[in-house]
């Protein structure tokens, strides 16, 4: 039986399908009554972690998640997929991949796992950057966009897509990689998962409790809408369509 764990970074975010509003203020997204989900690059992450731990090269899965309570929702989802507890950063607000790696950092250092799971980017702020500066904090190797994992014994293989093709790296272990697409489908929590989920057990720290500094050196100034485009117009034939085009001056 192996001895690695692994820790996810699980973040809750505005769902997909949502369509988003600005704040008439412009000071952020309109967030309240919107439904959220885990960001779907982090359910790849679960998903892997818990494809090792089934295939017996992984003993246990945390699944973390920082944010307000309702992150507790998106952990258990983790759970109900298989990761085997959870662990919930209370931070009032949403924070920045600055703050949220020192945080991970803290807990991979504290659960003194062996491999680090973070999604290439959330879907709703699209920093692609939380698992790279978390790497740099722990000074661990990284990998990141994994459409591979496979483990090495005390290495782990990872096939990660590039410009032009794919390259394929081994790192040591501890280390940290964020998945990209291809990596795997994940599953769906079923209901008796989702029953069994609920008898596993959440964590609740405050950052605080960790000794980690949540002051951000980024303030928002002003969050737009991105221009309207204008609607189409049909045209009937080639010459209609020379025309249009004359008469809007592209030609
Ligand atoms: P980002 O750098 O913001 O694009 O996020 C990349 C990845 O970092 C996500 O897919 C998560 O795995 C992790 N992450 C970012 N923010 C959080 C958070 N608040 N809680 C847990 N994990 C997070």
């Amino acid at each position: 039986m192996a001895e690695l764990r692994a820790l996810v970074a699980v973040k809750r975010v505005i769902d997909f399908a949502v369509k988003i509003r600005v704040k008439p203020d412009k000071s952020g997204v309109v967030t309240d009554g919107v439904k959220h989900s885990m960001n779907p690059f982090c359910e790849i992450a679960v998903e892997e972690a818990v494809r090792l731990k089934e295939k017996k090269l992984v003993k246990e899965v945390i699944a973390v998640s920082c944010g307000p309570s309702q992150c507790q929702e998106t952990i258990r989802t983790a759970l109900a997929m298989g990761a085997d507890r959870g662990i919930h950063v209370d931070v009032p607000e949403s924070l920045g991949p600055l703050q949220v790696a020192r945080v991970l950092a803290k807990l991979a250092e504290k659960e003194k796992v062996d491999l680090l799971f973070l999604g290439k980017q959330a879907i709703d702020d699209d920093c692609n950057q939380t698992g790279q500066m978390t790497a740099g904090l722990l000074d661990w190797p990284q990998a990141t966009f994994a459409s591979q994992v496979t483990l090495e014994g005390d290495k782990v293989k990872v096939e990660r897509e590039i410009d032009g093709g794919l390259e394929t790296l081994r790192l040591k272990l501890p280390a940290v990689v964020t998945t990209d697409l291809r990596l795997n489908e994940p599953r769906y929590a079923t209901l008796p998962n989702i029953m069994k989920a609920k008898k596993k057990k959440i964590e609740v720290m405050k950052a605080g409790d960790l000794g980690v500094d949540l002051t951000s050196k980024l303030s928002v100034i002003s969050v737009e809408e991105p221009p309207q485009r204008l609607a189409g117009v049909k045209v009937e034939t080639t010459e209609d369509l020379v025309a249009k085009l004359k008469e809007v001056g592209r030609i």
